[in-house]
């Protein structure tokens, strides 16, 4: 039989991982990027949490928890297999969720909503292969005393150690682009804007031909929309409409080295537009403060366009973003002084909702309508979170070779 020929368009952890599964199973993979690289956008530049479900408590129906629960379980085991080693750089201890005054959940709320999901993540068969074994998930509730030792009490009311872990998404990042050119049967088309793609008269059975900003190129069998910020419009280009509300937000945050170990824990304030620290191993660290590392949204099809920042701008947010979360966790000041590198960086956020995340009834609290979508030999995926892309990319990939 011939090997099927896919074009995947978009190379961030989406479509990457989507493409090396698809390779390894004997497809021709044409892999398309606008950027010179793959791993160049929101893949390479977020802070890794994989997620287990403890940042939805605005969502105690729960059902947000249990879209990205099994994506988050099974991450450490599919990315080993992509990557051929183990995944390192995982936060060593884990995280500690503080409880903002401003939270748009109650402390009452928060503590039943973890309860519940501690008991879903202990009674999952896949438990244990999580970052870390977890099959015996519990969540702390910190005393007063503890909790001021992190925060100021003045902004926060609670706090909680939750299973939860991340790792740094930069070092996945240059060990994918390893692993894709190590790969025969994947052809690497970067510095390419993808315009569209036509299915001329067999519909979405293929074949297709991919437009491009260098030519049109074809005929491909399948084609995988992994195209993040950029996947509504192509969608429309077969004239598949978008049939919910959406939202695109770019989000800047710092990418930090400092010259000796630091300990500030990893803890992130909920729930609202607020933001966090990550410790990834005492000398790579993430600090972000959502409202200034906000650099634009919008909600139409296509992402609004970027304002260009000059260095003075880019350097008044950067400290903006350490005073504001360093006002409320004063150790994030040390990580500042120890600081060899800081690096503001970001990526798009394409979400099935809008609104103010500080908004109760913001349909961003809700993140379970993520995944992929279908049509005949077309697939288009709405990755959601990067913690779960390497589960939805097994699915594409084995619904494609079978
Ligand atoms: C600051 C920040 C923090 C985050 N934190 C987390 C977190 O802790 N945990 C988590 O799970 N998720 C987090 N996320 C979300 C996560 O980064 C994304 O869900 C994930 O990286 C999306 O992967 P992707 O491959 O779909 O998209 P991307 O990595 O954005 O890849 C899409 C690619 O498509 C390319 N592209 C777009 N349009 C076109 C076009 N027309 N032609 C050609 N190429 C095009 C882009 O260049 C890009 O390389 C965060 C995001 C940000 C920005």
């Amino acid at each position: 039989m011939k090997p099927r020929r896919v074009a995947v368009l978009g190379a961030g952890i989406m479509g990457s991982a989507t493409a090396l599964f698809l390779a390894r199973r004997g497809a021709q993979v044409a892999l398309y990027d606008a950027a010179a690289a793959p791993f160049s956008g929101a893949s390479r530049w977020n802070e890794g949490k994989i997620h287990l479900g403890f940042l939805y408590a605005a969502d105690p129906s729960l059902r947000t928890a249990q879209r990205v629960l099994p994506g988050g379980l099974a991450f450490r085991p599919l990315m080993e297999e992509l990557l051929g080693c183990p995944l390192r750089n995982i936060t060593e201890s884990e995280d500690t969720v503080l409880l903002h005054r401003d939270s748009v959940v109650s402390a009452a709320g928060m503590r039943t909503y973890f309860e519940s999901l501690t008991a879903l993540i202990r009674s999952h068969p896949a438990a244990g292969d999580y970052l870390v074994d977890i099959s015996d998930a519990r969540v702390t509730e910190l005393s007063e005393r503890e909790v001021g030792q992190i925060a100021d009490p003045a902004f926060v009311s609670a706090g909680f150690v939750v299973p939860e872990r991340s790792l740094s998404t930069r070092w996945v990042a240059d060990r994918f682009i390893d692993s894709l050119a190590a790969e025969k049967g994947i052809e690497s088309q970067m510095a390419t804007r993808v315009l569209g793609v036509d299915a001329r008269d067999g519909g979405m059975q293929g074949p297709f031909w991919v437009k491009t900003d260098v030519g049109t190129d074809g005929p491909y069998d399948v084609v995988v929309n992994a195209l993040w910020e950029g996947r509504p419009r192509i969608d429309a280009s077969l004239g598949i409409q978008q049939d919910h509300e959406l939202s695109h937000r770019y989000r800047l945050a710092l990418f930090i080295e400092t010259r000796q170990r630091v300990e500030t824990p990893s803890a992130v304030l909920c729930t609202g537009a607020f933001g966090d620290v990550k410790n990834y191993n005492g000398r790579e660290l993430y600090v972000s403060w959502y409202p200034t590392g906000l650099l634009a949204s919008g909600e139409a099809i296509d992402p609004p366009l970027l304002p260009q920042l000059d260095a003075s701008e880019r350097k008044a947010l950067t400290d903006d973003i350490f005073s504001q979360l360093g006002r409320i966790i004063p150790s994030v000041s040390r990580i500042e002084e120890d600081a060899t590198e800081i690096r503001l960086e970001g990526g798009w956020v394409f979400a099935r909702g809008r609104g103010d995340l500080n908004d109760p009834e913001s349909t961003l609290h809700q993140r379970d309508r993520i995944g992929i979508k279908r049509l005949g030999s077309y697939f288009s995926i709405d990755t959601g979170k990067y913690s779960v892309a390497p589960w939805l990319a097994l699915q594409v990939a084995e619904a494609i070779v079978d």
